[in-house]
C-alpha cells in the first residue's frame, strides 16, 4: 500500500493546533506520507504573505501564535493545488465557507479519499437539519467520519491532556485517523454513532452563548449550570470563545459580529449562526416554544431582544409550565 497524503483544509486555531498532531504522526507512521498540506485562506500579515510566514518560520502567527508547527506541516494557498493527490483530507474550517469550498475541491478529488470533519455547526436542508458531514459527502461523494470533544485548542497545542470522540459509520476509517491523531495527551474513542457526536458538538456552541449571557448580566453558577450536559457543553461555557464574547454582548451595546471582529483577531464564532440554522428549521417546524433557550439565543443575538429578557425565556420552559 502507497503511503496514504494527508490534507489538512483549514488553518485557523484548531486547524493549527491539529495540524502539530498531525505533521508529528505522520512523520513518525509508514501508512501517511511525511509531507501535509495544510490548506490556508490567504491573507497578509504585515505586509508577508501569511503561507510565506508559515513555511518559513513554521508557526501560524494570526491564529496559534506561541506555537511552533511541524516542518514537514506545508502551508498552500491554493485549494486545488493542496489537495491534489491526497487521500486523507482533514476539514477544520469555520462551517460557513464549507460548500464552497467543496465545490472548488470536487475535481481534484480522487477515488478512495475518506474524510473526517472537525467542524463544529449545522446547515438547513430541505427536511430541517443538515448536518456539515453530509454536505462534505453529497458534494465530493466519499466517507466521512467526524471528530468533536471538550478540546479548545490553546489547550490541546499546550498539550494539555484532553479526550474527544471520533464518530465513524465505518469503522475501519476510524482507526485509521485514530492513529493519524491520537497522542499521549489527546486520546481518542472511536464510536460507530458519527450523527449524534457531530450533533453534539455543533449545539453546544448555542448553549455556550447563552452561558456568557449569564455571565454579563451576573447571574450565578446554579443559572448556568441550568442547561447542564457533559464534557464539551462544560468546557464550552466556561472556557469557550462563544461564551466569551457573548459575556462582552451582555455588558455593552456592541453586536456579536462587533465583538467578534474586536476580540477574536479573525476567529470566528460558530454558536450565532447555529442559533440561526437552528431557529429557522424549529419555526418551519412550529417547534420554537420547545426551545426557549435555542430561540432566545438566536433572538437575542440578531433580533434585538434584550439580552436581560434571557433568563425570562427560560423561566417559561414548557418542562416548568
Ligand atoms: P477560527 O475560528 O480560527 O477561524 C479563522 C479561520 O477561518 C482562519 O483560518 C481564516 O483564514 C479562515 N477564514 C476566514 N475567512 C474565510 C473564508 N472566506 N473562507 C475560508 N476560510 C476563511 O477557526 P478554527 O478555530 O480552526 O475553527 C474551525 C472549526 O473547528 C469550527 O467549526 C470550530 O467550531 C471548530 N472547533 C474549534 C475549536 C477551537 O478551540 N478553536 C475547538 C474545537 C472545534
Ligand atoms: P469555542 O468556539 O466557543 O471557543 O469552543 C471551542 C470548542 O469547540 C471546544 O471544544
Ligand atoms: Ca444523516
Amino acid at each position: 500500500m502507497p503511503a496514504k497524503k494527508v490534507c489538512i483544509v483549514g488553518s485557523g486555531n484548531w486547524g493549527s493546533a491539529i495540524a502539530k498532531i498531525v505533521g508529528h504522526n505522520a512523520k513518525g507512521s509508514n501508512r501517511f506520507d511525511p509531507i501535509v498540506n495544510m490548506w490556508v485562506f490567504e491573507e497578509m500579515i504585515d505586509g508577508k504573505k501569511l503561507t510565506e510566514i508559515i513555511n518559513t518560520e513554521h508557526e501560524n502567527v494570526k491564529y496559534l501564535p506561541g506555537h511552533k508547527l511541524p516542518k514537514n506541516v506545508v502551508a498552500v494557498p491554493e485549494i486545488t493545488e493542496a489537495v491534489k493527490g491526497a487521500s486523507v483530507l482533514i476539514f477544520v474550517i469555520p462551517h460557513q465557507f464549507i460548500g464552497r469550498l467543496c465545490d472548488q475541491m470536487k475535481p481534484h478529488i480522487t477515488q478512495g479519499t475518506i474524510g473526517i470533519s472537525l467542524i463544529k455547526g449545522i446547515d438547513e436542508g430541505p427536511e430541517g437539519l443538515k448536518l456539515i458531514s453530509d454536505i462534505i459527502r453529497e458534494k465530493l461523494e466519499i466517507e466521512v467520519s467526524v471528530l468533536m470533544g471538550a478540546n479548545i485548542a490553546n489547550e490541546v497545542a499546550d498539550e494539555k491532556f484532553c479526550e474527544t470522540t471520533i464518530g465513524a459509520k465505518n469503522e475501519a476509517n476510524g482507526h485509521i485517523f485514530k492513529e493519524l491523531l491520537q497522542t499521549p495527551n489527546f486520546r481518542i474513542t472511536v464510536v460507530q454513532e458519527s450523527d449524534t457526536v457531530e450533533l453534539c458538538g455543533a449545539l453546544k456552541n448555542i448553549v455556550a452563548v447563552g452561558a456568557g449571557f449569564c455571565d454579563g448580566l451576573g447571574f450565578g453558577d446554579n443559572t448556568k449550570a441550568a442547561s447542564c450536559g457533559v464534557a464539551d457543553l462544560i468546557t464550552t461555557c466556561y472556557g469557550g470563545r462563544n461564551r466569551k464574547v457573548a459575556e462582552a454582548f451582555a455588558k455593552t451595546s456592541k453586536s456579536i459580529e462587533e465583538l467578534e471582529a474586536e476580540m477574536l483577531n479573525g476567529q470566528k464564532l460558530q454558536g450565532p449562526q447555529t442559533s440561526a440554522e437552528v431557529f429557522k428549521i424549529l419555526k418551519k417546524r412550529d417547534m420554537i416554544n420547545k426551545f426557549p433557550l435555542f430561540a432566545s439565543v438566536y433572538q437575542i443575538c440578531f433580533e434585538g431582544k434584550a439580552v436581560q429578557e434571557f433568563i425570562t425565556c427560560l423561566q417559561n420552559h414548557p418542562e416548568h409550565m
